[in-house]
């Protein structure tokens, strides 16, 4: 017994050291991708004891060989805007891998967009989407275009250009874009309809998040953002915990903030925040979501303008201060690096219960720690906002079967397949020996379904 544990012992120092020495070379040969570094490290840290116990993955150079993608293409989209003058802007599509499906993911358009943040965005989105038990791969894409403050034909035009270079390298059974920051069911028309005059056939599986009449699914929209409460609802009640009756923060107003709080308040919770990129608003009454959707849906305005009509609510510049807020429940649903150690431990001070990520890496590695360490429940991106690429994995199973599913049938679905990558995370956890700790759990479980198939077909 005492030689077995003495065994194993070394088999994780061996797997610790392995790790860590990986870890300096991908920081070496990806010089100054600071948020790929992080993306990185999380699950480099979450595997030691899988590889530690299946020094096969090591033997297969599986971890050597998944932090370097397929291929990276990047690429000059030129347009022009409404008074005549040609821009340029920069395009990636960053192919991951493929080991279990086509390669699957959004897309960003955004001013912060660049290789560094495309990359993490496309490693994640691997353990993500095996996590959905759905054949996809991992992919990801986008470019540093601002759409804010641009008519619609300035965006008309930048999404054909952009699809004109993008078309050569996707397909339905190659790689899948969808929507992410930026990129909504407006740009996906556009886009799609580019790609179908290129390609010359209605190939309505080559993009999801498509509108309701040509091919998309309903409940994509609201996916991600429901998923995330189904989510930390099993969460929470595994705990003895429920939304009912909780004060919930959620951050952003974008389609993922949303719909988290739709459907947190459909649960009995009370959403007391939210934010846009200015700042955040504070609503002690409960936010109003009719106004917030119509806000920021049709009318394209600010947070703060919702204090116009709702007098007793507050507004505060800056995005950091909402996670000052006291409150049971904290759903990170704008952006990476969102949440960072000060606000963890201003949050716990304060007494939080449990942390949903919906945006993809809103927390920082050192926030995560504050969570862990102190027993607040936490629910990680790769697990929490897996509903948003589920449901587009099932606008592509519609597509091809050319048939479309009702609101209930999807919204079902959704719900089993939340509840699945649950189980298995927590099951993941519980095996490699850090029982509720969904980051490792969560990792481990797509890891493991990618790096068996990636043997399977060999190097
Ligand atoms: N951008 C979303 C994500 O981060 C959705 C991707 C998709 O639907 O392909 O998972």
């Amino acid at each position: 017994m005492l030689v077995l544990k003495e065994a194993e012992q070394t088999n994780k120092r061996e797997a610790e050291s392995y790790v860590n020495e990986l870890f300096q070379t991908v920081v070496n040969r990806n010089p100054h991708e600071y948020e790929f570094h992080q993306a990185v490290k999380e699950v480099f840290n979450s595997l030691i004891p899988v590889l530690a116990n299946k020094p096969e993955y090591i033997k297969h150079a599986i971890l050597e060989r998944i932090v370097e993608p397929d291929r990276m293409i990047s690429f000059r989209i030129p347009w022009q805007d409404d008074t005549g003058r040609i821009r340029v802007n920069r395009g990636f599509r960053v192919q991951f891998n493929n080991a279990i499906g086509p390669y699957k993911g959004g897309l960003r358009f955004h001013p912060s967009v660049n290789a560094s943040i495309v990359k993490f965005l496309g490693f994640e989105q691997i353990f993500k989407n095996a996590l959905t038990g759905q054949s996809i791969g991992g992919g990801k894409g986008g470019s540093d275009f601002d759409p804010k403050g641009k008519s619609d034909f300035e965006i008309m035009r930048f999404c054909q250009s952009f699809m004109t270079e993008l078309c050569k390298h996707i397909g339905p059974n190659t790689d899948v874009p969808a929507g992410d920051i930026g990129v909504g069911a407006r740009e996906i028309g556009y886009l799609f309809g580019q790609y179908k005059k290129l390609s010359g056939a209605y190939e309505a599986g080559v993009l999801t998040g498509k509108g309701i009449g040509y091919g998309g699914s309903l409940a994509r929209t609201e996916a991600t953002g429901y998923g995330t409460v189904y989510f930390v609802d099993q969460m929470l009640k595994s705990a003895g915990y429920t939304f009912h009756g909780s004060t919930v923060v959620v951050s952003g107003s974008g389609n993922v903030s949303i719909y988290a709080m739709e459907k947190a308040i459909q649960l009995g919770a009370k959403v007391i925040a939210c934010s846009d990129s200015s700042g955040y608003l504070y609503d002690e009454q409960g936010i109003n979501l009719a106004t917030i959707k119509r806000l920021k849906e049709v009318e394209n305005r600010r947070c703060s303008d919702y204090t116009l009509e709702h007098p007793g609510a507050v507004y505060a510049e800056g995005c950091s201060g909402i996670w000052s807020i006291p409150c049971d429940i904290a759903l990170p649903c704008a952006t990476q690096n969102e949440m960072d150690k000060e606000a963890a431990e201003c949050l716990l001070r304060n007494g939080v219960r449990a942390v949903g990520e919906g945006a993809n890496m809103p927390c920082t590695l050192e926030a995560i720690d504050v969570f862990l360490d102190n027993q607040v429940l936490f629910a990680p991106a790769k697990a929490a906002n897996a509903g948003g690429v589920s449901v587009s994995a099932l606008e592509m199973a519609q597509n091809s079967a050319r048939q479309a599913w009702t609101m209930e049938e999807v919204d079902a679905r959704l719900q089993v397949i939340m509840g699945k990558i649950y189980e298995e995370s927590i099951r993941a956890s519980e095996l490699y020996g850090r029982p509720g700790n969904l980051v490792v759990g969560a990792n481990i479980a797509g890891f493991i379904k990618v790096a068996d198939a990636m043997i399977a077909q060999g190097i």
